[in-house]
Formats: C-alpha cells, sequence, structure tokens
C-alpha cells in the first residue's frame, strides 16, 4: 500500500504565512499591503496569479530576509507536527510539502521534520543576496496550482491513497485529485474551505484518527 500526505506549510505547519513576515521585515506600510492580497487570495476573493509578483515587488525580500523567515517557521512549528509526522511515516506514509511559498524559506522547517520533497516557488537572488525575481512558471504561483502537483504525483508515484492538508482555497483546490482533503483549522478557520472540506483537523495529530493511523 502506498500512502501520500502532503501538507501546506503556511498557517498550517507553521502559525506563520511567510510571505507576510518577508513584508514586516520590509516596513509597516509594505506589511499593510501584502497581508491584505494574501488574504484576499487565501479566502478566494482574487487570483493567486494576480497578487503572486506584485507583492514580491513590494517586499523585494534579500537572501538573508529569507533564511530570518526560515527561522521564523521553525519558531512557530505547529506544537503536533513533529509527532504527527514522525507517526504517520512509521503507519507507512510518505510526506511532502506543497506550498505557495518560498522554497528557500521552507527548507529549514522541512529538514527539521525530515521532509525531504518540497514543491514550492524558486526565488532567485543576485550575487549579493538581493531580489533578483522568482520562477514565474512554478505551478503554486497561481490558482490550480496544488492540484496541478498532486496530479503529476498521482500518474508518476501511483499511490493507493493520497490525501492533501491545508487552510487555504488553495489547498482545497486539490479535492478533486486526492483521496482525502483535511481542512487544517487550528491558526486560521475560512468559511469557504471548511464548508467544503471533508474532514477538519484543529491539530494536525488528529490526522491520527481520520487516517486511521494506530
Ligand atoms: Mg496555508
Amino acid at each position: 500500500m502506498k500512502k501520500i500526505i502532503a501538507f501546506d506549510c503556511d498557517s498550517t505547519l507553521s502559525a506563520i504565512e511567510g510571505v507576510d513576515e518577508l513584508a514586516r521585515l520590509a516596513g509597516p506600510d509594505v506589511f499593510r499591503q501584502v497581508e491584505n492580497l494574501t488574504n484576499q487570495a487565501m479566502d478566494g476573493e482574487i487570483a493567486i496569479e494576480e497578487v503572486f509578483g506584485k507583492r514580491l515587488d513590494l517586499i523585494n525580500p534579500t537572501r538573508d530576509q529569507c533564511r530570518q523567515i526560515g527561522q521564523m517557521y521553525l519558531e512557530t512549528i505547529e506544537p503536533t507536527a513533529q509527532e504527527t509526522i514522525s507517526a504517520l511515516r512509521s503507519d507507512g506514509w510518505e510526506c511532502l510539502i506543497i506550498s505557495g511559498g518560498f522554497a528557500a524559506c521552507i527548507e529549514p522547517l522541512a529538514d527539521n521534520l525530515d521532509i525531504k520533497v518540497i514543491e514550492a516557488v524558486p526565488l532567485l537572488f543576485n550575487e549579493d543576496g538581493s531580489y533578483a525575481g522568482y520562477d514565474a512558471d512554478y505551478p503554486t504561483t497561481r490558482n490550480g496550482g496544488k492540484p496541478e502537483i498532486l496530479a503529476k504525483i498521482k500518474k508518476t508515484l501511483t499511490p493507493d491513497t493520497l490525501v492533501m492538508v491545508g487552510d487555504g482555497v488553495s489547498d482545497l483546490e486539490t479535492s478533486s485529485i486526492v483521496d482525502h482533503f483535511v481542512a487544517y483549522t487550528g491558526y486560521i478557520s475560512r468559511p469557504k474551505v471548511v464548508q467544503n472540506c471533508m474532514h477538519e483537523a484543529k491539530t494536525l495529530q488528529k490526522l491520527l484518527d481520520i487516517l486511521r493511523v494506530r
């Protein structure tokens, strides 16, 4: 039995929204604008692709700032994440991260959880560490990106069971691809996601009940 479970990162594996924290480092004005755009996108009011480049242009993140966010993800890790992921793994689940966040920021958290596969947006930097753009072709920079990645995983790895866990509309979009979509509501409960989900988990540990992991 091949079982794969994909986790969203921001407001799921960790309490923060990495892009908002990056924006905070750029000052209060940038923060307000970016937070607003993120919320509208996660609530499904505007398309992700519409806000993606706009937010990054506002923030102009350096490589060092991305490292700081990496630390912050670690400091705000979901309290039951480590034990849950280790129990899932012992039960034969392969764990991965699928995120609209930035790979450079998420890597330390993935390392901490011993998750080898991270699907997240590559950022580009100049030699001096200043921002040089992002991979605009990357699937999670747009709506439909997470289902696109999971459809590919389904085709190439042919799991018997495929699960997605997350808090946002971009996670909910995977419902048609996966066997179980779990709305994670430990940090934010988004009405559109909760109303349309198959299962709700207020802690990651609840996944062990939902998936009947002993
Ligand atoms: Mg999220």
